[in-house]
């Protein structure tokens, strides 16, 4: 024993096991979730107006659709994405249009998530030094979930620009 390996079923990541219960708000492994609460932490200790850690949440939420994980928190996570990479939101902008988003419209659907293996993970972005450059990776990381749900592309644009007017 002690070397048992344990695979999140959202993003894949294999890690060694602590023998912890799964997360209980998303598909992730206990092992998995831990990290990002690192990251969360992390994140929380800058002093960061624009707020940074929207992108963490949305790219997180992404990638560990399904199992346990509400279908509003997909829709949102997929929105959050688009309005960040695709149309330069801040993080602050981010969590203002998901607040417009949840007084208008109350009915998501069941996503599919890519089938894919993502090449990046939270894991990915603990492990780039504190700093620009953890920042940068945090983007990228972001960057390649929304490229993988690309099979949704079309749905969260039509969404955003039906509810958001953009
Ligand atoms: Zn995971």
């Amino acid at each position: 024993m002690g070397n048992l390996i344990v695979e999140c079923p959202g993003c894949k990541l294999k890690l060694p096991s602590k023998n912890l219960e799964p997360c209980d708000r998303y598909h992730a492994s206990g092992e998995c979730w831990q990290f990002y609460g690192e990251l969360a932490a992390y994140n929380m200790s800058k002093n960061d107006p624009a707020f940074i850690h929207q992108l963490a949440v949305d790219a997180y939420g992404a990638q560990h659709s399904g199992g346990v994980t509400r279908n509003i928190t997909t829709a949102f996570a997929l929105i959050g994405l688009y309005l960040s990479i695709e149309c330069g939101y801040t993080g602050r902008q981010v969590q203002k249009a998901h607040m417009e988003l949840a007084k208008r419209r109350h009915d998501w659907p069941r996503f599919e998530p890519p089938h894919q293996t993502y090449s990046l993970t939270v894991f990915d972005v603990l492990r780039v030094e504190p700093g620009k450059k953890r920042d940068e990776m945090l983007k990228s990381w972001a960057e390649d979930v929304w490229k993988s749900w690309e099979h949704y592309h079309d749905w969260v644009r039509t969404i955003c620009h039906q509810w958001l007017n953009r």
